[in-house]
């Protein structure tokens, strides 16, 4: 069945991010600072968070309801076990025309030659900065940068498209921004830059604390001249360009300061089976009950379906001023995967 349901800003649900885990083994200070996120926090036990049948029959209902695209991510995805074959459920239903990951990429290198022969096609590895002291300084001193780097290589080694995200802080890795492109284009790598983001409530962001689009791009252009490129598909999230002197493609995610909401066809699960039309929205649906308490398939899409229609989220094409709109009860970016 191919049903496309339309919210009230006209936008089809084709997307759906699911996490798969609200743990991290970084704590990045944009997204879980350790004074948030330390020994005490409390993260969900085992029995709060979506089995992988729980995740397959989830999938299996959004796919009925127009997605075609699937990311896993978390928390840090790779710490759930198994999750080589959670991939390769979803990736037998039907309907299903593209998986992707979001990784920090620490452990990548261990686990690439499974998920890729799960199925996996994509991965987006996590990386801020090359220089090990602005890596550490931005994850909370976790991990190496060699590691995240043998991950990339090894998943491109086994097959799987790689893209490299690099998320750009004022003071923090601007310096980094040419040295990680030239690294990437030397290696045939996607690279896309990623606008800072007020996201959940931790982070303390300020609009005088991101690097903006037009920003990073005249950076770009100096070291070697870009130009745009059209998108894969409506609704991608970054802008494309390639060098003109290589085939090569960078893109951007700006959210910040050239949003892009009124393409945004993604559904985002929690690790505890909560639905959130919005990367911002404060509240989510708890599916996890639905599932629980016995409902058939449709009646969760029923419930799913309402909910889509009812949605009217542009946070970002709403968020003008020099401070976050919703100050205090936003969800957190470690609990829905970004
Ligand atoms: N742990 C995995 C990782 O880091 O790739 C997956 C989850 S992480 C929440 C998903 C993406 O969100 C990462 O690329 C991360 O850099 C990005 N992110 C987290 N907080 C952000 C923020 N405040 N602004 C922009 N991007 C952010
Ligand atoms: Fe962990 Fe990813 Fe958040 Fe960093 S961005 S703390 S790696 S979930
Ligand atoms: Fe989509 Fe919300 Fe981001 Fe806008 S702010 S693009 S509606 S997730």
């Amino acid at each position: 069945m191919d049903h496309v349901m339309r919210d009230k800003l006209h936008r089809p649900l084709r997307d759906l991010r699911i996490s798969v885990t609200d743990r991290c083994n970084f704590r990045c200070r944009y997204c879980m600072p350790e004074e948030i996120f330390g020994p005490d926090y409390s993260f969900l036990p085992s029995d709060k968070i979506l089995s992988f049948d729980e995740i397959e029959r989830l999938a299996e209902i959004f796919v009925s309801l127009g997605v075609k695209k699937l990311r896993i991510t978390g928390g840090e995805p790779l710490l759930r076990r198994d999750l080589a074959k959670l991939i390769e459920r979803l990736g037998q239903i039907d309907g299903v025309e593209d998986i992707a990951l979001t990784t920090n990429g620490s452990l990548l290198k261990r686990h690439a030659a499974d998920l890729a022969t799960a199925g996996l096609s994509r991965v987006s590895v996590s990386l801020d900065s090359l220089n090990e002291e602005r890596f550490l300084a931005m994850n909370g001193n976790r991990g190496k940068v060699k590691n995240v780097l043998e991950g990339i290589e090894k998943a491109a080694e086994v097959g799987m498209g790689v893209k490299v995200n690099m998320v750009v802080q004022k003071g923090k890795n601007d310096q980094d921004i040419i040295p990680m492109a030239r690294f990437f284009k030397e290696r045939n790598h996607t690279l896309r830059f990623i606008e800072y983001m007020d996201v959940g409530n931790s982070n303390g962001w300020r609009l005088d604390d991101v690097i903006s689009k037009k920003e990073i791009l005249d950076q770009i252009h100096q070291f070697s001249p870009i130009e745009p490129m059209k998108p894969n598909y409506r609704g991608e999230v970054a802008t494309r360009y390639r060098y003109i002197d290589s085939d090569q493609e960078i893109g951007i995610i700006s959210s910040v300061t050239d949003s892009f909401c009124s393409t945004c066809t993604r559904a985002r699960i929690s690790a505890e089976g909560k639905l959130y039309t919005c990367l911002f929205a404060t509240d989510g649906t708890d599916l996890r009950e639905l599932l629980r308490s016995g409902k058939s398939n449709e009646a969760i899409a029923n419930s799913i379906e309402n909910v889509w229609n009812h949605r009217d989220d542009r946070y970002s094409d709403e968020r003008t001023s020099m401070t976050p709109i919703r100050t205090n009860a936003k969800v957190e970016m470690s609990h829905i995967g970004g």
